[in-house]
């Protein structure tokens, strides 16, 4: 099964690919994790994409879809995956599509995680990500069991530099026009399928399992 999940900066897109990817044993792919890493790492890739991140801004598509396209490609994702982050723009979209298309394959659904603007910005500011594993937390959703320390591996937690206040509105921006033209990309390829992301992170996944099955 090939699953991307779709939805504004915030909406819970990560939370809900680490459910089904344990639900379904398949494969997270978040284009956002394997930046992180590689800044984490100091590599080329990861200080190049850094520059666009800090400021909220999407890292250009000609770094993007080839981490991906070779993602995909590995051994694991032979029975599907999940893509937490990817596709945010059109040409990717149409990218994956040519490749999958290639291979005879096709996305068999788009999750929209639908949360409104107005309590993204409250729930980015109370996200906490560990530096060691990226472990996401919610300082009043989902809190770590003792205070700004990972449960899974007892590192630090911290705000992510792009989840402060400024840079949300600024990416809030750049998902409503470069994202969001996704759901009318893939409701003409009849995958879409749409979910209230407002409530209870429990209630948003058992309307996602009605959706694949159980
Ligand atoms: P995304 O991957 O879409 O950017 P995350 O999954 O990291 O979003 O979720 C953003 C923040 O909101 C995190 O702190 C997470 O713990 C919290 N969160 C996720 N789902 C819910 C929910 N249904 N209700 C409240 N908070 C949530
Ligand atoms: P995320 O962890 O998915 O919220 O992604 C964090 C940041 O990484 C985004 O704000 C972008 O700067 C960058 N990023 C992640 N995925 C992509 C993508 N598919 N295309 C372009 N930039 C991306």
């Amino acid at each position: 099964m090939k699953i991307i999940m779709l939805g504004a900066p915030g909406a819970g897109k990560g939370t809900q690919a680490k459910m089904i990817a344990d639900k379904y044993a398949l494969p997270h792919i978040s284009t956002g994790d394997i930046f992180r890493a590689n800044i984490k790492n100091g590599t080329q890739l990861g200080m190049e994409a850094k520059k666009y991140m800090d400021q909220g801004q999407l890292v250009p598509d000609e770094l993007t879809v080839k981490i991906l396209l070779d993602r995909v490609a590995q051994e694991d994702c032979k029975n599907g995956y999940v893509l937490d982050g990817f596709p945010r723009t059109i040409p990717q979209a149409e990218v994956l599509d040519e490749a999958l298309t290639k291979l005879g394959e096709s996305i068999d659904y788009a999750i929209d995680v639908d949360v409104p603007d107005e309590n993204i910005v409250k729930r980015m500011g109370g996200r906490r990500a560990c530096v060691m594993c990226g472990a996401t937390y919610h300082i009043e959703h989902v809190p770590p069991k003792a205070e700004g320390i990972c449960d899974r591996c007892c590192e630090k937690l911290i705000l992510r530099d792009d989840d402060k206040p400024e840079t949300v509105k600024n990416r809030l921006k750049v998902y409503h026009d470069q994202t969001q033209p996704l759901i009318d990309f893939y409701t003409a390829k009849g995958v879409l399928r749409t979910v209230d992301g407002t409530v209870d992170m429990n209630d948003v996944f058992a309307a996602i399992v009605s959706i694949l099955g159980e």
